[in-house]
């Protein structure tokens, strides 16, 4: 579903992504671990279409479609959806008003009609009841005030009313106590399909108790150093990310 060959990129001179490769089937929840500053939310955001970065080599490759020719926009339109790492306070928009935009801007992208207010607060209130978010976070203007446990739920509430085939996951977990982490995680394997894959990024083994991969990753140095099942990920647990430093040094 997804294959990236190569990637090469750089910001502000700074090469960040070394030649990158990775593949993600359809069906697969596909696990990024990795040191801080390995490259893993510059890789999120370069997929997702994020300007600033400069694609100096490499292809990103989403069921064919040439990711890096279309506006971040077009990318959400044929499936790609990112929970960010630090979700953004947008003082002044509802957060309901946010959500049916995003909703009716995808379904635009794909020719269908506007949903109508019933049938919008129906798939809302459905979707909410499960991630237990309360109904007056709702109505408070989008994450301003929201606890970082409380933004994440919204950032996977956001993706089940979008219900995107291809969805990225930046450290998700940070920041979430057990519970929130239960949440989410529940909110996540309830949207696992065989015809959705997952790009899940974290800095710990502890999410992936939660949210089983079928692979895992090692990213260093803005490449994937090492793949593996889950129980890569136990291993990093155990040893750390010292061998891969090592490695580099030699
Ligand atoms: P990770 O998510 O693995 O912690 P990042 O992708 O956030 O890593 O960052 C990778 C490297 O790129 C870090 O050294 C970081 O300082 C650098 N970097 C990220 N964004 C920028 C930016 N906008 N300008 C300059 N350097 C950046
Ligand atoms: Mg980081
Ligand atoms: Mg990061």
């Amino acid at each position: 579903m997804l294959e990236i060959k190569n990637l090469v990129v750089q910001i502000e001179d700074k090469r960040i992504l070394n030649g990158l490769n990775l593949t993600v089937n359809k069906g697969e929840v596909a696990a990024i671990m990795g040191p801080n500053g390995s490259g893993k939310s510059t890789l999120s955001y370069v997929i997702a279409g994020k300007e600033d970065y400069e694609v100096l080599d490499g292809e990103i490759l989403l069921d064919g479609q040439n990711l890096l020719e279309m506006e971040a926009d077009q990318r959400a339109a044929a499936g790609v959806f990112l929970a960010f790492q630090y979700p953004l306070e947008i003082p002044g928009v509802g957060s309901m008003t946010f959500l049916k935009a995003a909703m009716n801007a995808q379904r635009k992208a794909r020719g269908e009609d506007e949903l109508t207010t019933p049938e919008f607060i129906k798939q809302v209130n459905a979707a909410a009841a499960q991630l237990e978010i309360p109904k007056d976070m709702l109505k408070r203007a989008l994450n301003v005030g929201f606890s970082g446990g409380e933004k994440k739920r919204m950032e996977i509430l956001q993706m089940a009313l979008l219900q995107p085939s291809f969805c990225i996951l930046d450290e998700t977990d940070s920041g979430l106590d057990i519970d929130a982490l239960r949440i989410v995680s529940e909110g996540v394997n309830a949207l696992r399909s065989p015809d959705r894959a997952f790009l899940v990024i974290t800095h710990y083994q502890r999410l992936l108790n939660h949210i089983v991969p079928d692979t895992v990753h090692v990213m260093h140095g803005g490449r994937i150093v090492r793949s593996g099942g889950k129980e890569l990920a136990l291993e990093l647990e155990a040893n750390g990310y010292a061998d891969y430093r090592e490695s580099e040094a030699a």
